[in-house]
């Protein structure tokens, strides 16, 4: 193991997103690739918005994506102790003090900064507040430096100066007692020893802040990248707006994790212009130095674009299974039926998703077919009977039953019939499938097997009009 220690600290107010994912991804990708440590750490002092059903739903987003953790998960809402001491620690070395001001009152004083255009900010009444009012609530507040400035070389973004006046005396512990997200995250990244944090750019302003913190604490100060946002087509930030945001929706939605991976590593970090990367191969190349300072574009044709690539390239076996899946989801059992691997070979060259290949491969695990109307009434008719009569026959007499021989003895159809091959596939395929798109009817029929193939063929001959 190297010196490496870097962590995802999601907040359990709600799904994995879409923008969280790819912190997380980038986080594992560095720490796999440097033989460091990646650290789960989840941040649940909010106690009134975490949710246990979010960190299980951000836990199995983070498992589905293959992002294994080596350490953790930790539970913010498990340290309060250790937070109590921190506190304890900078009131008594005088980096904090309690301060009574009421919310009216600090409402009162921002409205008069607005009014006069001044920034809004704690104006620093209870910073050498004598005496205590007895039985008032109270806040815990960080006293900030005042003058000089916070810098730090982000690796992403380069240096970065704050002046220290802009800051404000930040809350470390409400006033009901649990400490806030500036203050633990300082404790918890010193505490786990992280070394590098990497997390989205809308912290960047909290930065200094936590620095300052670092530095009152008496922590070693880690480095930090930055890793620009996710904005929409229109180039707002990515919201609900913009389609589906968290990860798992897009499972729900038939997309592979590789796919996801794949697609969000890209949302911010490149490699010259390859485009497709299997996780072994990202470990290998991702590297800081490669990822962008611009924001980066949600593009879900290309997101698509590249499931499509997983689909059609992925193992039938391990396909077939999560087939299996998408078709319970719409009803459909494959327990009678064919092997869900051998209809994935017949559908994987067609389909975007494994939703639409759920419903495309439908037709393989219902008893009898639904003809499509229109279909029916152009290729279940009386003129086609000759074509029923003859493919029974020649196919009823075939021992052999693959692709290959079954298109043989179509041919022999063709002989007898005096038809083209379009002529015989389309009201088979109907009789087959019940529509007139599919794959090839020879493949079709192979992976149905004779009895399934013959059987629909003969009830489709009894119902030419
Ligand atoms: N819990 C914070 C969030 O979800 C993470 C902040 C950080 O990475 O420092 O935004």
């Amino acid at each position: 193991m190297s010196e490496l220690r870097v962590r995802f600290a999601p907040s359990p107010t709600g799904h994995l997103h879409i923008g969280g994912a790819r912190t997380a991804l980038f986080n594992y990708l560095l720490a796999r690739k440097e033989k460091g440590c990646f650290v789960l750490r989840i941040e649940d002092t909010d106690v009134a918005r975490s949710t246990e059903e979010s960190v299980d739903a951000i836990l199995q987003a983070m498992s589905w994506l293959g992002l294994s953790c080596d350490e953790g998960p930790y539970y913010q809402s498990q340290r309060f102790d250790l937070y109590r001491t921190k506190v304890e620690q900078l009131l008594s070395s005088g980096h904090a003090y309690r301060c009574y001001c009421t919310a009216e009152e600090l409402d009162t004083k921002r409205k008069l900064a607005e009014q006069e255009k001044r920034k809004p900010k704690y104006d620093g009444t209870c910073r050498t507040r004598q005496e205590v009012p007895a039985d008032r609530p109270f806040v815990v507040r960080f006293r900030a430096a005042q003058e000089g400035a916070t810098s730090f070389n982000d690796r992403i973004k380069g240096t970065i100066t704050f002046q220290n006046e802009e800051l404000d005396d930040l809350i470390v512990q409400r006033s009901d007692g649990t400490p806030t997200y500036n203050f633990v995250v300082v404790i918890d990244d010193a505490e786990m020893d992280i070394n590098l944090v990497i997390r989205g750019d809308d912290h960047i302003n909290n930065t200094p802040r936590q620095i300052l913190l670092y530095q009152a604490l008496g922590y070693a100060v880690p480095e930090f990248a930055h890793v620009p946002m996710i904005l929409g087509a229109d180039q707002k930030r990515l919201s609900k707006r913009h389609g589906a945001t968290s990860v798992m929706a897009y499972r729900d939605l038939g997309y592979l994790p590789e796919a996801m991976v794949n697609y969000l590593v890209r949302l911010g970090w490149s490699f010259g212009d390859q485009e497709i990367f299997a996780m072994e191969e990202l470990i290998e190349k991702f590297s800081l130095d490669n990822v962008g300072r611009s924001a980066g574009v949600f593009n879900p044709e290309k997101l698509l674009w590249l499931n499509a690539h997983y689909i059609k390239t992925g193992d039938p076996q391990r396909l077939g299974d999560l087939l299996q899946e998408y078709l319970a989801v719409q009803g459909v059992s494959c327990d009678d039926g064919p092997l869900p691997a051998e209809v994935v070979k017949t559908l994987q060259e067609r389909c975007k998703t494994m939703v639409e290949m759920a419903e495309q491969a439908a037709y393989y695990y219902c008893n009898e077919v639904d003809f499509d109307p229109k279909a029916a009434a152009k290729f279940l008719t009386e003129t086609q009977q000759g074509v029923f009569v003859s493919t029974l026959e020649q196919l009823g007499a075939l021992d052999d039953w693959q692709a290959e021989p079954i298109e043989e003895a179509l041919g022999k159809v063709m002989e007898a019939t005096g038809l083209k091959f379009g002529k015989i596939a389309q009201p088979l395929r109907v009789a087959l499938t019940g529509n007139t798109v599919s794959p090839s009817i020879c493949h079709v029929m192979a992976v149905m097997g004779k009895e399934m193939a013959l059987t629909r063929i003969e009830r489709a001959a009894g119902h030419l009009v």
